[in-house]
Order: structure tokens, then C-alpha cells, then sequence
């Protein structure tokens, strides 16, 4: 790294952060004063209307948070593929989950709070998501397997006609966690309409938000009507409350669906800009050691939601991660997610490393990971820089080298060009 002091943004530049536009506002005034300050109104019906349409589905039930609805779509997986559980019991309790191992951990909680086990699958790289030869894999030494929950990384569709074939074929359930890729397409068709239960989440950071929320997707009306009772205490048709079966609080806000309607209308609007903001990137980093992260530009319109660069191996100078502290050595003419990240934090705008995924987490050691090769948990002991490394020092899973070479770069839709380029100067001089 070449050291120049680079002027500092007065604003933050944040990776991403919420854009208003007056329409939230007036929905949410429209509530106050109809006095629908509840879980129930015309903002949330609005809201259902609008996700159902847009993404392609029958149905879309409003939650609290796209977490919520990848719970109860674990839930409703679990029933189907092993019937009704006890009071007290997961509906997946003791069955193994093939998950995408490079993600939010959001995306495999959920298998965890119906008793789930999480069966990590390796990554690919042409679009960094689930890997299906790995996937394929999985199913050869777990043939039992009944349900596949899939995540469309940093808003880039997955190889869903792969993946979709494998899980038909194992007569498995997919799941879709679209919480990142909404307005994103396959081969023409929205994600979020791939699984038999799917989400998008409206969290804060996301392309359209609602300050928080989500909605469960769905084409089956039995699926969708029983979403929407297990997420109001699971009511029965009663005077009084009677139960049959465990309730959740997991409804959205009425207030809150007055934001996410407003924003509804400006999400094509947003997906361009982020579309712009990783063309400029693209150019920007040309000549560098790095590339974009990829996406399968034939079959796929990413949503663009964070931009990201994966440095060439040969560029990367030394880094070391442990489980909280990181070291790296600057060198000439390389550089390493660390060493950008500073920089980039250094003029006063936000970074991420990539999501160490989850095969890494101390709190998933345990968990099975599979790669291409089979069991990517015996390959090796040497479990150093957070990965597996071979003998020839090279990780031997696609996740850990992309988080060990990947950042998140700053993917604000209010960043102005002229603070991009200023941007991207500074990772210019990260490699002189
Ligand atoms: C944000 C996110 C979620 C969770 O959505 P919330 O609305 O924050 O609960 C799930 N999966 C992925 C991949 C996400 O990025």
C-alpha cells in the first residue's frame, strides 16, 4: 500500500443504508390517522398485494422480520416431509438441512429453532451461492435428506435450474431465502419464487426496506393461510382464545407496512442505481489484480444490492484471521481485504468483510460441511485462517478462500460518483 493521506468524506458513505423517499411517510400518517396502528390495515394488505405481484407468486403473508418467515418456512418444511410434531418438539428435530454455507446466519437459524442440524454446502464460484455438485454430493452421503433452504448472496441468483433439478430429483423441499435478492431474475423469473416456501426480508440495509420486515412467498394457499395463523398466536375460530396449535408473534406492523409501501414503487429505481454503482466499480478496478463479484450474466439479472471484489490469489498479501483479531504485512504491489477495509474506513466510509460462512462459525464446528470432494470437514486438521488448508497452503474450500480474498465495498444508492471515484483511488493505492 501506498500511504497518502486521502481527504475524508464529511458524510459517512455507508454500505447500505436506508433511502426515503416522502411516499413512506405518508402511508405510515395515513395509519396514524385512521387509527390502524396495530397489525392489521390497508398498508399491510397493500404490501401483501404488491410482494405477491411483483415477485410472481399467489401468495405473500406480511412478518415481522424475513427471519420470522424463514422460521415458519422451515416449519412448514418439517411437517411436510415428517408430519406434525409433539408441543415442545421442532418440526425438524433430529433431521439433517442442506444450507448455503456462505451467507447471513439468518438463513440457517431458522433449521436450528424447529431442532433442525444444518448440513453446510460448499460455495461455487461463478455466482458465490450454493455449490450443486456439492449439493449432489450432500445427497450421496445423506440420501435421507428432505429439505434444501437456498440464498441468493448480496442479491445475485443462485444456479436455481441446477439446484431446482437435484431437489426434485431427491423428492426434497427448496426453500428460498431471496432476503437479499429481491427484484432479482433467473432466466427471467424473480427469485423468491423458486421454492415451495420463499422470503424477502425488508430490513434496513436491504434494497427496499421497511425499517424492518419481511413476507413469507408462497404458491400454496394452505401454506400461506397457516403462515398467517401461526404468526397471530395461531387463533382458532373461537369467542374465546382457543389453541390447537403453537402460536408466534410474528405479524408486521401496520406502520411499518405504510414504509415498505412507499418504497415498493422504487425498487426498479434502486436496483439501477446499485446496478450503476457496480458498473463503476467494474470500470473503476480495471487493471487491478481483482474482479467483481460474478454473476451468470446469460441466464441472470442480479438485483446489484452490495457490490464486492474478489483479490487474484497472487495479489493477496499476507492475512491472517482468528476467531476476533486480524493481522495482515502490507506489501508492495498487493494488498488484502484487511488492509482496503482501513483505508476505506479511513476516509470515513463503511466496508464488510464477506460473510464468513458458516462452516466456520465456532458456533456450527460441529455441523457437517460438504465440498465437491465429499466430507470437507476430513480433509484436513489443519484448521488455520479460520479454513482448511492443504499441504500446498491452498484452502481447500471455495466459502473460506472467497472470504479470505472478498470484501463487501461501500454500495450506498446516495453515494454520488464523485465519492465513488474517490473510492475506488483508495483501493487503487491499496495495490501501489
Ligand atoms: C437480511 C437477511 C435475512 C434476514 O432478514 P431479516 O428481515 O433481517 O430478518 C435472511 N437471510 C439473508 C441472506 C439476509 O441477508
Amino acid at each position: 500500500m501506498l500511504i497518502k493521506n486521502f481527504e475524508k468524506f464529511e458524510k459517512k458513505v455507508w454500505l447500505a443504508s436506508p433511502s426515503m423517499h416522502g411516499e413512506e411517510i405518508k402511508y405510515v400518517q395515513e395509519a396514524y390517522d385512521t387509527n390502524w396502528m396495530s397489525t392489521v390495515g390497508a398498508n399491510i394488505n397493500e404490501v401483501e398485494r404488491v410482494a405477491a405481484e411483483k415477485v410472481g407468486v399467489k401468495y405473500a403473508v406480511a412478518l415481522s422480520a424475513g427471519t420470522a418467515s424463514l422460521h415458519l418456512s422451515m416449519k412448514l418444511a418439517g411437517i411436510e416431509a415428517y408430519g406434525m410434531p409433539m408441543v415442545g418438539h421442532g418440526a425438524l428435530e433430529g433431521h439433517r438441512v442442506f444450507c448455503t454455507d456462505m451467507t447471513f446466519d439468518a438463513t440457517v437459524n431458522p433449521v436450528v429453532y424447529e431442532g433442525g442440524i444444518p448440513v453446510f454446502i460448499d460455495t461455487e464460484g461463478d455466482t458465490w451461492n450454493m455449490d450443486p455438485v456439492a449439493l449432489e454430493k450432500a445427497f450421496e452421503i445423506y440420501p435421507e435428506v428432505k429439505v434444501v433452504v437456498c440464498a441468493h448472496l448480496y442479491g445475485t441468483p443462485a444456479k436455481v435450474d441446477e439446484i431446482n433439478k437435484i431437489v426434485k430429483a431427491h423428492e426434497a423441499i427448496l426453500v428460498e431465502d431471496a432476503a437479499e435478492s429481491l427484484g432479482a431474475t433467473y432466466k427471467g423469473v424473480q427469485t423468491g419464487s423458486f421454492g415451495e416456501f420463499n422470503t424477502i426480508s425488508f430490513n434496513g440495509n436491504k434494497i427496499i426496506t421497511g425499517s424492518a420486515g419481511g413476507c413469507f412467498l408462497t404458491n400454496s394457499k394452505e401454506a400461506a393461510e397457516k403462515v398467517r395463523k401461526w404468526s397471530t398466536q395461531a387463533r382458532e375460530a373461537a369467542a374465546w382464545y382457543q389453541h390447537e396449535e403453537l402460536g408466534y408473534n410474528y405479524r408486521m406492523s401496520n406502520v411499518i407496512a405504510g414504509v415498505v409501501r412507499g418504497q415498493f414503487g422504487y425498487l426498479e429505481e434502486h436496483i439501477a442505481q446499485k446496478k450503476a454503482i457496480y458498473e463503476r466499480y467494474k470500470v473503476g478496478l480495471a487493471g487491478l489484480p481483482v474482479q467483481m463479484n460474478p454473476f451468470d450474466a446469460e441466464n441472470s439479472e442480479p438485483n446489484y444490492w452490495l457490490s464486492c471484489m474478489i483479490i487474484d490469489k497472487e495479489a493477496m498479501c499476507p492475512q491472517v484471521r482468528g476467531e476476533q483479531e486480524v493481522l495482515y504485512t502490507p506489501e508492495h504491489g498487493k494488498s488484502c481485504p484487511t488492509e482496503i477495509l482501513e483505508a476505506i474506513a479511513s476516509i470515513n466510509a463503511e466496508g464488510r468483510p464477506i460473510w464468513k460462512p458458516m462452516h466456520m462459525q465456532p458456533i456450527y464446528r460441529l455441523n457437517p460441511f460438504i465440498t465437491r470432494e465429499g466430507n470437507g470437514r476430513a480433509v484436513t486438521n489443519a484448521y488455520i485462517a479460520g479454513g482448511a488448508l492443504g499441504t500446498d497452503g491452498k484452502p481447500l474450500d471455495m466459502g473460506s478462500d472467497i472470504f479470505n480474498r472478498g470484501l463487501c465495498l461501500p454500495s450506498d444508492i446516495k453515494m454520488t460518483a464523485d465519492e465513488q471515484d474517490r473510492m475506488i483511488e483508495v483501493i487503487r493505492a491499496c495495490f501501489e
